[in-house]
């Protein structure tokens, strides 16, 4: 098996940047300290889907760093699983992460990117992606498909329930095999 047509893999944990906020001006006051962020919308496509939306978000002055709090809004759009038409779904998430300064940082802690940026795009969108559907569906429910012929009626009213017609009619077509017996039906 051979990658070699295949563009270089992004490296881990790399990802393009959705909407950075600088915290510097938050991180040169004191603990207690707090700034409004301006509403902000962003969106973000992964497996064949899309997730848009809006934050409404605060930042707080911690003695570690800096808390996001607020709250994202948003729509996820793709193809519902059982009839293939264009389905969304509302999210709402509540998001509350603090970052840390490096110095104070340990484990798993969130850190500051370059210049003490912080990706709040990111964070909306990964505080959505938490609450997706897993399987979306068209909403009102669209007809359930039928497991045998794939229209749009239960399995239990399927007209082809016994055998294929096309071949019940090759059936009797057929000429009775002798010692056969003759089939009913
Ligand atoms: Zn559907
Ligand atoms: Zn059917």
């Amino acid at each position: 098996m051979s990658h070699s047509n295949e563009a270089p893999l992004t490296p881990e944990g790399v990802r393009e940047p959705l909407h950075l906020i600088d915290c510097s001006p938050l991180l040169s006051q004191s603990s207690g300290a707090s700034a409004p962020i301006p509403h902000f919308s962003v969106a973000s496509d992964s497996g064949g889907e899309r997730i848009s939306a809006q934050a409404q978000l605060r930042a707080d002055r911690t003695n570690r760093g800096v808390r996001i709090v607020g709250s994202a809004t948003g729509v996820q759009e793709g193809l519902c699983a059982r009839c293939l038409a264009p389905a969304r779904a509302s999210l709402q998430a509540t998001l509350d992460e603090e970052i840390v300064e490096e110095r104070f940082a340990t484990g798993e802690a969130e850190r500051f990117g370059p210049g003490n940026s912080v990706d709040l795009g990111r964070l909306a969108i990964e505080g959505l992606d938490l609450v997706r559907q897993l399987v979306l569906h068209c909403d009102p429910p669209c007809p359930e498909r039928c497991e045998r012929c794939g229209a749009a009626h239960p399995v239990a009213d399927c007209p082809q329930h016994e055998v294929d017609p096309r071949l019940a009619v090759l059936g009797r077509l057929l000429p009775p095999v002798e010692g056969e017996p003759k089939r009913e039906g």
